[in-house]
């Protein structure tokens, strides 16, 4: 063990590099412009506003897209009201079924395209876009086919019926795969869809809609518009929307949640969160060292449920703080198409302007800052891993969502202490404990008030577990049947 920590080491005080192993690219074919994809057809936008979409990682624009105004956003809601009411409410549910299993099948055909557009568009490293967002964009799409035509099952002593059109405004950090998350329980409930990526990260949505018109689905169930947070804020405005499922800040869900307050818009939230991870004297060390790497610096901390703060207890605090180091000193912070890649790009840079802020401003508190990582390229938009010590709850590196490759570490004597540390947050999105013994598991799972749990492990996906947040991280639950139930109107 010894030995391989020695050669470690040398290979970063040496600079020894992997050589580069990148993603080809040559099958991707991109348009150079994308409209509106409206009524199963692209539409030129009626505002005629078109805006670039660049790559984070060497700052070279991908791809202009349509900027839908308020026009277009009535038109996508008409032909989602029309597609919903002659069709798709009325089709048998078995069939609905099939049609969400062809969008799964065809996005797991397409999945390395897929996931090299996102990687792209995004900045994220391909072994994620590959690993994770593509297969769980897909997995999701098959889970929810599954339940199309069996939700008296799903709600026993209910008449499940859908609530018309749902309009859905997700964020950058997994664009494919939140598209996923929310078209599929949707289209599986006999809702139809007016969707809106993120305007930093808008391709993998565009293809998506490629994929749904060659299902076959029919023309107005699904549609997919682009444009910055003006065209959220029509969505979430009109008249003809029944339901809005929105995931990014908790800065833009209040303002959401403010302008449905007293209507009959139903509408789930999904927002920030400053999770902590908390490693017990008694935990497998290394595996929890690894599962903290994985738990904020992998997808550079661009996860809402990333375990931003970490709290160990005293006893190990130190050995956990070396081995750290030492694994952040190998973690390789560069090209996102390149498959030994940990880190990849910034999403954008005024992301990289706010993480760079926190940088300085705990420093100004007076923590202690480390950064490991190695040379970055000169191009595009990158943050070594960093690590703050010496912080109390009161520091705001502690306190705020960063969204960014950083971690701050606290110590902690008992469990009660880490517990009412891991709660002293306006956030409840997601936790971890690494331990030895399940009744500390336990214990501690209950006390957090989050909503999901990690043991031993963090950052785990499924379709069939439920994810949602308390406090100001959500309103609402999505995923297995929590995530059909607010699809549906249930009596
Ligand atoms: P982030 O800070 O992660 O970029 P945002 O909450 O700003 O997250 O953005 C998430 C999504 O919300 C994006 O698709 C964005 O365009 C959209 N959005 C931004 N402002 C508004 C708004 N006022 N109303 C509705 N959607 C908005």
């Amino acid at each position: 063990m010894s030995n391989v920590k020695h050669a470690i080491k040398l290979n970063y005080d040496t600079e020894w590099e992997y050589a580069p192993a990148p993603e080809s690219t040559d099958h991707i074919s991109l348009k150079d412009r994308y409209d509106l994809f409206i009524g199963g057809e692209f539409v030129a936008p009626k505002s005629g506003v078109y805006f670039d979409t660049i790559n984070p990682a060497n700052e070279k624009i991908l791809a202009s897209v349509a900027q839908a105004g308020a026009a277009d956003v009535d038109r996508a809601v008409k032909a989602a009201r029309g597609a919903y009411e002659n069709v798709w409410s009325k089709m048998k549910p078995a069939e609905r079924g099939k049609f969400i299993y062809r969008i799964a099948r065809i996005i797991q055909e397409r999945a390395r395209e897929f996931a090299v557009i996102e990687s792209m568009d995004g900045g994220k490293p391909i072994r994620e876009s590959r690993d994770v967002d593509v297969p769980l964009a897909a997995a999701h799409f098959f889970y929810y086919a599954g339940w199309a035509d069996k939700l008296d099952y799903a709600f026993p002593h209910k008449t499940p019926k859908p609530l018309g059109v749902a309009g859905q405004i997700i964020p950058w950090n997994f664009p494919l795969l939140m598209a996923a998350w929310k078209i599929a329980p949707a289209l599986a409930c006999g809702n139809t869809v007016v969707l809106k990526p993120a305007e930093t990260t808008p391709l993998t949505a565009m293809k998506l809609a490629e994929v749904i018109q060659a299902a076959d689905l029919p023309p107005g169930v699904v549609n997919i518009i682009t444009g910055d947070g003006s065209t959220g804020a029509s969505i979430v405005d009109h008249d003809g929307i029944d339901k809005i499922a929105f995931t990014g800040s908790t800065d833009v869900g209040k303002i959401i949640q403010r302008a449905v307050a007293g209507g009959d818009k139903k509408y789930t939230l999904e927002l920030g969160g400053k999770a902590a991870n908390i490693i017990f004297d008694d935990a497998p060390i290394d595996q929890a060292v690894e599962g903290v790497v994985n738990a904020i610096f992998f997808n550079q901390g661009h996860v809402c449920c990333a375990g931003s703060r970490l709290l160990v207890q005293e006893s190990v605090a130190e050995e956990v703080v070396t081995k750290l180091k030492e694994r952040m000193q190998t973690l390789i912070v560069g090209d996102p198409m390149d498959k030994n890649t940990d880190i990849g790009a910034i999403n954008s840079a005024a992301q990289l302007e706010r993480i760079n802020a926190y940088l300085e401003l705990g420093q100004k508190e007076g923590a202690a800052m480390y950064q490991a990582g190695g040379k970055t390229p000169k191009k595009g938009y990158w943050c070594r891993p960093t690590l703050f010590t010496d912080v109390s709850q009161s520091h705001r590196v502690v306190r705020e969502e960063i969204f960014g490759p950083v971690l701050a570490i606290q110590t902690f004597r008992t469990l009660d202490e880490a517990v009412t540390k891991a709660n002293n947050t306006q956030y409840g999105l997601s936790g971890g404990v690494w331990t030895d013994k399940g009744a500390k598991i336990f214990k501690v799972g209950q006390k957090i008030r989050a909503g999901v749990i990690w043991a031993n492990t963090f950052n785990k996906f499924d379709p069939t577990s439920p994810f949602g947040g308390y406090k100001e991280s959500g309103v609402g639950r999505e995923g297995g049947l929590h995530g059909l139930s607010a699809y549906l109107n249930l009596h």
